[in-house]
């Protein structure tokens, strides 16, 4: 009987999510002849629009913005080889206190039992031996990261399938690395006060489990990215290049929260006791 090849999914909030804490490891396994499996929740409707128009000013049309993005996802997916494409197409809800927060069809505004039901559906569908997405911040707080962390853990617990689930973060030491690129690329942060209503981003180093080596996947995670053009003025790490953008992206690290397998952490492997 020919043995059922291992299978990878990732849950992620919008398209372009997928490129930057995820495009190495779905670039990476794909190659490694795993299943991948991408979940994208929302149609990015509150993305900038066609010639830049931000969301809310004049001539900022949603249908016009899901569309680009809908094919950028689309030529994002082609760039790292995913192997399954799946959308739940729910109105992207926009940065937290926006008044598309509330909108009919809004993510956030989507109860997690109903969504969840919609994920655990394809997780039923395809078995994935591995899960990965945010933590319960969504990694920076944006309303539909958090939603996609909280269907994702209700869908895992309702169908028990996934022998490892993950989420993604940062480490620490990596964030003095960060502002100086930041800096240097002259992009500007936030005031510390309005920083300090935000849990402490990324995780300190001996708490992350797992720390998976895809720099050889750095230009196709740089090209996934640069396939989110119509984006590009939020996407700061296009401006690095690929090469700096693989120094400093090109390890992907990750907290595991659920594991049937036993294998010891550290591990540098999603798939480590699964082999
Ligand atoms: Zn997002």
């Amino acid at each position: 009987m020919a043995e059922r090849s291992l299978t990878l999914m990732a849950v992620h909030a919008h398209p372009d999510d997928e490129a930057t804490s995820t495009g190495g490891i779905l670039a990476r396994y794909a190659a490694e002849g795993v299943t991948t499996v991408l979940v994208t929740c929302t149609d990015g409707r509150c993305g900038d629009g066609p010639g830049g128009v931000k969301p809310g000013d004049d001539g900022h049309d949603p249908q016009a913005v899901v569309a680009m993005r809908q094919a950028e996802l689309v030529a994002s997916c082609e760039a790292l080889k995913v192997t399954h494409l799946e959308t739940l197409d729910y109105a992207d809800s926009g940065m937290m206190g926006w008044a598309t927060n509330d909108a009919p069809g809004a993510f956030w505004n989507t109860p997690v039992a109903e969504a969840a039901d919609r994920l655990a559906e394809l997780i039923r569908r395809y078995r994935p031996d591995v899960v990965v997405t945010y933590d319960e911040n969504g990694f920076y707080g944006h309303p539909d990261h958090i939603q996609a962390h909280r269907i994702t853990m209700a869908a895992v617990e309702r169908t028990g399938i996934p022998a490892k689930v993950y989420w993604t973060t940062v480490p620490q030491s990596a964030f003095q690395e960060f502002g100086k690129v930041m800096q240097e690329i002259g992009v500007e942060f936030p005031e510390p006060d309005a920083a300090d209503e935000m849990p402490a981003l990324g995780l300190p180093d001996d708490e992350i489990t797992t720390w998976v080596d895809t720099r050889a996947q750095g230009g196709q995670k740089f090209a996934s990215l640069a396939a989110h053009a119509s984006q590009a003025e939020n996407i700061f790490f296009l401006r690095l290049g690929e090469e700096r953008f693989t120094e400093l992206m090109g390890m992907e690290t990750f907290v595991r929260v659920r594991d049937s397998t036993g294998a010891p952490t550290p591990e540098d492997d999603l798939f480590a006791g699964l082999r």
